[in-house]
């Protein structure tokens, strides 16, 4: 990586030349120039200036205040882009949760109050001259993670740092320096008192943005990082998990929730409904990973097709799409005891299933309550069994599904429904 350079856009080298002109020393800092000596594209360009916020806004004639009071101003160029323009800043006082900081002067002071030597490189984009006081770009070479100063006092200042340096281990492939490790794996009891909003992050962005996420999930699990946050994954047998991460894996980048899906699904029903909450989705979410995780696998082809409705009756077509995907990537990593053709062809015949549109659903069934208050039925709990006894016959023949067949049957469903009941009283 040593003779890679970045390369800015055109609007991060435009906004550091009106900064530099107006007098106000600015740098590339953070991810971008971390991910350019990668050899990685680099999103988000972040600059760090001299200049405050005020100065700042007076600079460039259209601005963003994104979070002046940290230092932050958004200048929109002319790509259409936003980048973040960030005083030098000191910490003056952290509790682990959060920091008090101040404007400083010196780019030297803001770097190192950065997590990790990788992230605390600064590049001048006008003079293409790297700054690099904490040999970020050594560790970068022989691929290591390690902290800037002190591992103990860099994690006692902000816990999320322990996750970061999983999640960037992970992502990069680094070794984690050895007072690092021992540093970040004798710390993680105080994981749990950062905000669940930033816990949740940290696992998301892993889900979501790492071709890889096997390495970093490793990492959670084997600095005891699972056992504080997650003691539901953590519960689960060696094999049980070394599965689950592989599936996890052969899933497509920017579809967490069905990697979390995957995750959750050797967990039982209790326990992932437990992780869930704890996670703090959105009721949506929640909800679509919940039924993705309990769901089974598709059911091989059948002739008549009675397997496929009643799992889709149970399912939903949405959820059965998500379990065909997850279904899929379990095959090509060798976690199923069928092929990825066998899964396509189940999927298939789902999918031909639905397209023939049969009746799911209580509401897919010809006739409906009215009906049977005009049998003389009562409203009330009773009229849910029968419409459920009634689905599951035609679910067995989507033939059935016409209104005099029906009204007979529920006649028929409703006297076994009361003699059951009387039966009960009896006894
Ligand atoms: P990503 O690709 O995940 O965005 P990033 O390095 O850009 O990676 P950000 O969270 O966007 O990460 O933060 C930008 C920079 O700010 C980091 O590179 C690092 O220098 C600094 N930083 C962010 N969070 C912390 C933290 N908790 N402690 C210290 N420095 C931090
Ligand atoms: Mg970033």
């Amino acid at each position: 990586m040593s003779d890679v350079r970045p390369i800015a856009p055109g609007a991060v080298r435009w906004i550091a030349r009106t900064l530099e002109d107006a007098g106000y020393e600015t740098w590339a800092v953070g991810g971008a120039v971390r991910d350019a000596l990668l050899g990685r594209p680099s999103v988000d360009w972040d600059l760090a200036t001299r200049a405050t916020p005020k100065q700042v806004r007076r600079t460039f004639r259209r601005t963003v205040p994104i979070g002046v009071e940290h230092g932050t101003v958004g200048v929109l160029a002319r790509d259409g882009i936003m980048y973040e323009v960030t005083t030098f800043r000191r910490d003056v006082e952290t509790d682990g949760r959060h920091a008090v900081v101040e404007f400083a002067e010196r780019i030297e002071e803001d770097l190192s109050r950065r997590d990790f030597t990788i992230n605390a490189i600064a590049w001048h984009p006008l003079r293409d001259q790297l700054y690099d006081p904490f040999g970020g770009g050594a560790d970068l070479n022989t691929r290591t993670l390690r902290t800037v100063g002190a591992a103990a006092d860099r994690f006692r200042e902000d816990y999320l740092r322990i996750l970061r340096a999983v999640r960037f281990a992970g992502r990069f492939d680094l070794q984690i320096e050895d007072t690092t490790w021992a540093e970040l794996t004798a710390l993680t009891e105080y994981l749990p008192t950062l905000s669940p909003e930033r816990i949740r992050e940290e696992l998301m962005k892993v889900l979501s943005a790492d071709a890889r996420p096997s390495r970093a999930l490793g990492l959670y699990r084997d600095a005891g990082i699972n056992t504080v946050l997650y003691p539901e994954i953590d519960e689960l047998a060696d094999s049980h998990w070394e599965k689950a991460v592989k599936i996890v894996e052969a899933l497509p980048v920017n579809r967490p929730m069905l990697r979390l899906g995957a995750l959750l699904r050797p967990v039982d029903e209790a326990s992932a409904a437990a992780f869930l909450v704890r996670l703090r989705l959105s009721n949506a979410d929640t909800d679509a990973v919940a039924h993705l995780s309990g769901a089974p696998e598709l059911p091989p082809p059948t002739p008549e097709e009675e397997v496929q409705r009643r799992w889709l009756s149970r399912h939903g077509g949405q959820v059965m799409k998500g379990v065909a995907r997850l279904d899929l990537a379990a095959a090509r990593a060798g976690c199923a005891d069928r092929s990825s053709t066998e899964v396509v062809e189940a999927w298939r015949a789902m999918r031909a299933v639905l397209r023939s549109c049969p009746p799911l659903v209580v509401g897919d069934l010809a006739i409906d309550g009215r009906d049977l208050i005009a049998l003389g039925l009562k409203p009330g709990p009773v009229f849910r069994d029968v419409l459920q006894q009634l689905l599951d016959w035609v679910l067995g023949d989507p033939s059935r599904n016409e209104r005099d067949g029906l009204l007979l049957r529920a006649e028929e469903v409703t006297r076994r429904l009361d003699s059951g009941r009387h039966s009960e009283g009896r006894s």
